[in-house]
């Protein structure tokens, strides 16, 4: 695990996916200076968040049903997965309640698989040309989030975190124009991450890399 923590290049956010490991196993990785993790079940994180040191940043990966937002809403620190309008919409209303402002990345569907969520570019442009989000104090939207087709044919992930890349590039030259807030590109996760990191990622999520295997039926 050090040696791929040294292998990271600065200016690249390591986010420890700690999804279905326990506590005492996040415990191990945080006292060996992990300080970001990453869940994608509200109530398996808030069980974490309540157990765990109060310094963690909590990152949220994973599809989010808007009446669980209120779980995560008084502590987590991202939002990666915002996969839809009303999405964007009911955490800024829970992010009120709390009077506390949540980093938020839109993600986009670049995928070939069907079940993985997210706006497609044409979809992301139009929404965001509406200036809707402009109207939601309580969310900052600090970037773009994908996942990249499971596969292992490194062109078509390339291409697929390029197109992200290049929207990305687009809308900071537009909607976010003179927003030095809207930085994150979230690309990467064990098996892609390199690629992720030269088409220019910020954040990259990893998870079997550094906790191993997960195991579901546990
Ligand atoms: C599980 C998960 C990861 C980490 O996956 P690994 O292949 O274990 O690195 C990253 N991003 C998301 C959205 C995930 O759900």
């Amino acid at each position: 695990m050090n040696g791929f923590i040294k292998s990271i290049p600065e200016g690249v956010k390591l986010v420890a996916v700690s999804k279905t490991h326990s506590s005492e196993v996040i415990l191990q990785a945080y006292n060996k200076g992990l300080r970001i993790f990453g869940e994608n079940k509200p109530q398996e994180l808030v069980k974490k968040y309540s157990e765990l040191p109060k310094d963690i940043e909590w990152h949220f990966i994973g599809h989010l049903q808007t009446n669980k937002i209120k779980y995560i809403a008084p502590f987590v620190n991202f939002i990666h997965s915002v996969d839809s309008p009303k999405l964007l919409a009911a955490i800024n209303k829970e992010a009120a309640k709390q009077n506390r402002i949540i980093k938020c990345l839109l993600q986009l569907h670049i995928a070939m698989e069907e079940t993985k969520f997210g706006f497609t570019i044409n979809e992301l442009q139009e929404y965001l040309s509406t200036k809707e989000f402009l109207k939601y104090p309580f969310v900052k939207i600090v970037g773009l989030m994908g996942i990249a087709t499971f596969t292992d044919n490194v062109s078509q992930i390339r291409s697929e975190f390029h197109a992200l890349r290049k929207t990305f590039y687009t809308l900071k030259e537009t909607v976010f124009a003179g927003d030095l807030d809207f930085c994150e590109l979230s690309i990467g996760m064990s098996n892609d991450y390199k690629i992720a990191i030269s088409e220019g990622s910020t954040i990259i999520r990893i998870g079997s890399l550094i906790f191993g295997e997960r195991n579901y039926s546990k």
